[in-house]
């Protein structure tokens, strides 16, 4: 069995059918694991006691002849920011090192209880604050398919295992496109929901209005499955919406035609590197001969969405990580004679360069004086860019951008250069301020090899509508590289 090649589907029914049990196909991945994940990073935690318990539980269930749950036996990652129980988790910061969370992350335990198996926790940018997963505490990850070049951020780490197939499917968070930016950069698919489908119960908070949890994998119908099983309301997230969960498994073969697919022009404009262009417009033609009427459009606030988002973000990270301080959570500095000093020594010691940037950024808009000139004007802006999309939604079902700028780059290209880093995500970050969902899902390769990744964008709750447009755009790619 090749288990690289493995999605959602096979491996469970590899298990169904008993071509392997739940606890070999652990022991396989382990094995690749240990083999091949030093060299690329991605793994900060493995946690072999709860993935073998996992297991147990799914083939002694097989061997009664029960049912088995639609999950059952499929390995899945999850990024370090989703707290596991019993299980370390430091979202990729010092500051957390020894942090063993006492609760499990709703998302993560809805996907248990229907017989996934967690082999370990993915390594990410430090508190989900990067674009290249170089800003992890711990160390950088590696793209698997160049690796002299970053596999994106902030959830890196769950990517690159899709890529290497270290893991079946995984869990990330996208903030402000930290799902569907590295998906692209490496060659996999990745789903931000909308804001409220999926509960944030057990994600270590960056920026609350602007945080989601969604999934990778290899196919758009593994991360449907996979979305199919985390999503709706959580008593424990009371941002969580109270809305039925259509079955999207089902509705993702359904006909395009005469889906209306908006191109904005925004999103075509000076900076996107020519052959990321010509691959998403090859993925439009393809929508377009499935039945799509291709419909331009505007949506005239997007040159504001970098700095609104660098504000809003900054501004609820500074808040929310105010509560590591040494008292409640993680590591502790010693040799501090007071409790003002142990705060400081911690904070200093516990996080890194970027994430005190962002504090001290946050720390600054929201303060008196210059909260009116900056944080409320931000909050004005992003109702403006919300209003854009309402617009545009009248006239359209789904809307179609690139990713990423650019192809994946060189691990230390922009390592120095925090606004260059914050430019790899200006085709993101407004879906986060506007909380509608977003797939990227691959459309081609570049001269080089590098994996280029399209961006389709819904309706608020219409992830079925999304998952639909990337199913045409997969196989119009699958097609044509056979035919190559
Ligand atoms: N790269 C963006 C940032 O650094 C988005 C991160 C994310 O989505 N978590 O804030």
């Amino acid at each position: 069995m090749k288990i690289e090649l493995l999605t959602v589907d096979s491996a469970r029914t590899a298990v169904l059918e008993k071509q392997i049990t739940a606890t070999a196909l652990v022991d396989t991945f382990y094995q690749k694991i240990d083999a091949e994940d030093p060299a690329i990073g991605a793994y900060l935690t493995l946690c072999r006691d709860r993935a073998h318990r996992q297991a147990e539980r799914v083939d002694a269930m097989a061997d009664k002849g029960d049912a088995l749950p639609p999950l059952a036996g499929v390995p899945i990652a999850i990024k370090d920011v989703l707290t596991t129980k019993g299980v370390r988790t430091t979202a990729g910061s010092k500051i957390l090192d020894n942090f063993i969370a006492p609760y499990d992350a709703t998302a993560v335990a809805r996907l248990e209880a229907v017989g996934a198996i967690v082999l370990g926790k993915t390594n990410c940018d430090e508190f989900a604050m990067g674009s290249s997963n170089e800003n992890s505490g711990f160390h950088p990850v590696k793209n698997p398919r160049d690796q002299s070049r970053v596999p994106g951020g902030s959830s890196g780490g769950s990517a690159a295992v899709i890529a290497a197939g270290t893991a079946v499917a995984s869990l990330g968070s996208d903030t402000g496109g930290s799902i569907r930016q590295p998906a692209a950069f490496c060659g996999v698919v990745g789903l931000k929901p909308t804001y409220g489908r999926v509960s944030r119960y057990g994600l270590i908070a960056f920026a609350s209005s602007l945080d989601h949890v969604g999934p990778f994998g290899k196919t758009v119908k593994d991360v449907a499955l996979i979305l199919q099983h985390m999503a709706g309301r959580d008593p424990l997230d009371s941002t969580s919406a109270d809305l039925p969960v259509p079955n999207y498994v089902q509705q993702i073969g359904e006909p395009v035609k005469g889906l209306r697919i908006g191109v904005p022009k925004e999103y075509f404009g000076e900076g996107l590197d020519p052959e990321v262009r010509a691959a998403v417009e090859a993925g439009i033609q393809e929508l377009a001969q499935s039945g799509c009427e291709i419909v331009s459009i505007s949506l005239p606030h997007t040159e504001y969405a970098i700095p609104t988002y660098y504000l809003i973000a900054t501004a609820e990270a500074s808040s929310n990580l105010a509560r590591f301080d040494g008292v409640r959570y993680g590591v502790r500095a010693k040799e501090a004679k007071t409790l003002a000093e142990m705060y400081r020594k911690t904070r200093d010691a516990g996080f890194g360069t970027e994430v005190k940037r962002r504090i001290m950024l946050g720390t600054y808009a929201l303060s008196a004086g210059y909260y009116d000139a900056y944080y409320l004007k931000a909050q004005r802006v992003r109702s403006l860019l919300a209003r854009d999309f309402d617009e545009a939604f009248t006239k359209v079902d789904a809307i179609v951008t690139p990713t990423t700028p650019t192809p994946a780059f060189k691990l230390g290209e922009k390592a120095d250069d925090p606004l260059a880093m914050y430019l790899a995500d200006i085709y993101t970050v407004t879906a986060n301020l506007v909380g509608v969902p977003g797939i990227t899902v691959p459309c081609g390769n570049s001269k080089e090899g590098l994996p280029i990744g399209l961006q389709i964008l819904g309706k608020h709750f219409d992830e079925a509508t999304v998952l639909r447009a990337a199913h045409v755009v997969e196989h119009a790619l699958a097609a044509s590289a056979t035919s190559a």
